[in-house]
């Protein structure tokens, strides 16, 4: 008989985790620590750059680093080029991502491509990215993410991410929330073709779903604590991503019918908030019960509707038909159950989206 060896499994995962009120005063400790003495790239937002960059600039500049800073406005494949030249240059020790989605997304992949540490410093929790390995960036064929690399440190400042509007905060609990359906999905998969299926990460991501659902209450009322049970739950998917090394733990099929509505047309929804209505559908679909999906983000304040997201009741039934192709490889329930126009109408019309 041959032993065969088992496939490798490499997980990278974010050595330091810090999250609280005023942790941003901890950058050069940090910093330090992890042995970044030298130099840094701070890659932000014109608006980022005023709530928390420059603060990160001048906390390291006072222990001594070189820092410089680059500010994008986009999250395309021109800006991490773009960065990656200027970390060409500057060869800095590490790259922080200061700024709520795209900011983060660009820095964690230019400084991956040019193998350089990230230190992701997020000024909102509107979706898991802030921890995750992945990167979402405009101009790939793909509409989805990317693998990067994890954060070696992950520095939330509650105190900075307060301020930012709290539909930030709830769309984040709808990219949490969406776990429930994406793990179904995962285990569909195992079920059905046999794809690998990491118990671990899936649990992980599923626990953060149940934990921000039974703790809607606490995050509706804006408080801080219920904020950070939104930042662990959120870090907590991005660990799962590290551990399951693909996004297969948090983007099911939900995420597939926002990614559809992302290609449609451009809407002012956030992320979170369209993966949300797509979790109450996918519930439905999985047999599940979609009412309290649609009863906790409704409690949350969360879009639960067409209405809500401000697309019209084409869209969503278009989105639906279009999902289960945005991503052959990805098996979920909507290859399984292979809606045509009137299912999808069905679909929507049942779970009152629209
Ligand atoms: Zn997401």
């Amino acid at each position: 008989m041959v032993d065969l060896p088992l496939k490798h499994h490499w997980m990278q995962l974010p050595r330091e985790v810090i999250v609280g009120n005023g942790t941003i005063e901890r950058v050069p400790e940090i910093s330090l620590r992890l042995g970044f003495t030298k130099s840094a790239l701070i890659v932000a937002g014109s608006k980022t750059w005023d709530i928390a960059g420059k603060t990160v600039k001048a906390l390291l500049e006072e222990e001594g680093l070189e820092v410089n800073t680059f500010l994008v406005e986009s999250a395309t494949v021109k800006d991490v080029e773009a960065v990656e030249e200027k970390i060409k240059v500057l060869k800095p020790h590490v790259v922080f991502g200061v700024g709520g989605g795209t900011k983060i997304d660009v820095a964690k992949l230019s400084s991956a491509h040019q193998e350089i540490p990230f230190i992701s410093v997020p000024t909102t929790a509107s979706h898991d990215g802030i921890a995750s390995p992945l990167s979402s960036v405009k101009g790939f064929e793909k509409p989805y993410s990317v693998l990067a690399q994890a954060p070696i440190a992950i520095i939330a400042d509650t105190n900075i991410i307060m301020q930012a509007p709290w539909r930030f905060t709830i769309s984040g609990c709808g990219d949490v929330i969406a776990k429930f359906t994406a793990v179904k999905d995962w285990k569909l998969a195992r079920d059905e073709i046999n794809e690998y299926y990491g118990g671990y990460a899936a649990s992980l991501a599923l626990m953060s779903s149940k934990l921000v659902m039974q703790n809607a209450e606490l995050i509706k009322q804006e408080s801080e604590e219920g904020l950070r049970i939104l930042l662990e739950a959120l870090i907590s998917c991005g660990v799962s991503m590290s551990i399951a090394g693909t996004s297969r733990p948090c983007s099911g099929s939900e995420h597939l019918f926002s990614h559809a509505l992302d290609m449609i047309k451009p809407t002012h929804a956030m992320h979170g908030e369209q993966c949300g209505v797509g979790t109450i559908m996918m519930t439905h679909l999985h047999r599940a019960n979609w009412r309290r999906v649609r009863d906790t983000l409704r409690k949350l304040g969360a879009p639960t509707n067409a209405f809500d997201l401000g697309i019209e009741k084409e869209d969503v039934i278009k989105a639906l038909e279009m999902a289960a192709t945005m991503r052959p490889e990805r098996y979920t329930i909507l290859n399984k159950l292979r809606l045509n126009n009137e299912t999808c109408e069905r679909l929507a019309k049942m779970t009152e989206v629209i």
